[in-house]
């Protein structure tokens, strides 16, 4: 039975946790109980939110919950797909969305009781593991804690200080199992975001916030025939160079200018001596120039694919996507990479990203296993729900190349219902290109010549679909 006075105080609880999170924030204004400049900043841009009488409360425990609405909030992520596989999670539960997303990311997960526990406090080790799965720090000048030697979050943890998110900490411990403040939860977060707030930031080893890409790049370059190559922040010799690139570094070219490239790296925008630099210019007679390609490395993260002869399909499949983007770019063309690490985005959030950029075709990435493990070639699946014909055309392109490439058995094109090429408006296809269960086809599959080929192949076969 329950009683009024339990009614009441439900009540209060849910009042309780839909003004802490729901009221909207108002810019500018000053948090009255916390002068850290991290939490004012989420504040600012409504990812934190105060309590009714305007505080912050920065002691308070964070609850799970909470934690999954922050998260949501500060990653962008959807949060329309409210359901959950916890018992303890309807879909009515008003951080549902917030849950499905996190989960569905691999930042949370639930107990081995199938509960998430949304209303349990938010622990300092489960905070760290959440920032680490998404941001993959990698910091080496680590701060060592006494108390996280053989703790399932250490290397989670011992990578987040080395990178500036966990500052030197009381008595040199980190406490993982215990709850998170609300302080504590903000300052990890708003320096996972935004890398002005790191800190012990001298040994320069911190990631640089990524540029907003404004010009368009006229062409991809590699610094080559010297160590190190001054960046400089015009065209001249006249000012200090405002960092160097290493031979080998990578960059975008904005521009020419005599003998002077604009570039763009992740930590820099400048000129550059052309001497230096090997420039592969877009092609702009390319029949893929101007056109957005979704690229779909299929499986990873907590899913693997399937694993046969040592091969791991989730990790082939990711660096043929990786090849086959460089090349799509260097022909000019907008690419949308699905996922461009080792995680696991939901099909449907693979769908929904192709579609919400309006992108020309689709192309999922696979390699195929069968219990018969006399098996091998090349197929590819398509759908006619959307995009009739073209789907088709684009198997056919796809299948035609990779099997002349890799000189695989043709086993021909299907139309199958499989989740992402039956709901991609666009023109998509699924590439199996070779069988892993397959000795044979898995030795190959393990040298950079496969996934050379294959990344080529899908390439022509994308490129013949345009023409
Ligand atoms: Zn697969």
């Amino acid at each position: 039975m329950v009683t009024a006075r339990q009614c009441l105080s439900w009540f209060l609880i849910i009042v309780l946790l839909v003004t802490s999170l729901g009221t909207p924030a108002s810019a500018g204004e000053s948090l009255p109980d916390t002068d850290a400049e991290e939490v004012q900043r989420l504040y600012d841009e409504d990812i934190v939110t105060t309590f009714d009488d305007g505080t912050f409360r920065p002691d308070h425990h964070v609850t799970r919950a909470e934690a999954a609405v922050m998260l949501t909030r500060a990653l962008e992520f959807s949060t329309e797909n409210t359901w959950t596989s916890f018992s303890d999670v309807e879909s009515d539960h008003y951080a549902a969305g917030h849950i499905h997303a996190v989960v569905d990311r691999g930042l949370m997960t639930g107990y081995q009781d199938d509960t998430f526990q949304p209303e349990s406090p938010m622990l300092r080790g489960e905070t760290a593991a959440a920032l680490y799965r998404q941001f993959q720090f990698d910091g080496t000048d680590y701060v060592s804690f006494s108390d996280i030697e053989g703790h399932h979050y250490s290397s989670y943890i011992t990578s987040l200080s080395g990178s500036g998110i966990i500052g030197e900490q009381p008595d040199s411990t980190y406490r993982p199992d215990e709850s998170v403040t609300r302080l504590d939860f903000a300052n990890m977060l708003a320096r996972s975001l935004y890398s002005e707030y790191r800190v012990d930031k001298e040994d320069g080893t911190d990631e640089p916030e990524q540029p907003e890409p404004e010009t368009e790049a006229i062409g991809y370059g590699e610094v080559v025939n010297s160590p190190t190559l001054n960046v400089r922040p015009d065209p001249s010799t006249d000012q200090e160079p405002i960092g160097s690139l290493a031979e080998g570094d990578e960059v975008e070219v904005l521009d020419r200018t005599g003998n002077w490239a604009e570039i763009r790296t992740d930590a820099y925008e400048g000129y550059v001596s052309q001497s230096y630099l090997i420039v592969d210019y877009y092609n702009h007679e390319s029949s893929l120039y101007g056109k957005t390609i979704a690229v779909d490395p299929g499986h990873g993260g907590e899913d693997p694919g399937a694993e046969a002869n040592g091969v791991v399909e989730k990790e082939v499949v990711l660096d043929v996507g990786l090849r086959l983007e460089e090349e799509l770019r260097l022909a000019g063309a907008n690419v949308i990479m699905t996922r461009r690490s080792d995680w696991f985005p939901s099909l449907e959030e693979r769908v929904q990203e192709a579609n919400q950029a309006g992108a020309d075709i689709f192309v999922s990435i696979h390699t195929n296993a069968a219990a018969a493990t006399e098996a091998s070639g090349t197929e590819t699946f398509y759908n006619e729900t959307n995009s009739p014909g073209q789907s088709a055309d684009l198997a056919g392109e796809l299948q035609e190349k990779t099997v002349e490439k890799l000189n695989t058995v043709d086993r021909g094109i299907h139309d199958r219902n499989f989740y992402v090429v039956r709901e991609t408006t666009m023109p998509s296809a699924l590439a199996e290109l070779a069988f892993k269960t397959n000795a044979e086809e898995a030795e190959y599959m393990k040298t950079d010549q496969f996934r050379e080929d294959s990344s080529e192949a899908l390439f022509e076969g994308i490129e013949a679909f345009f023409h």
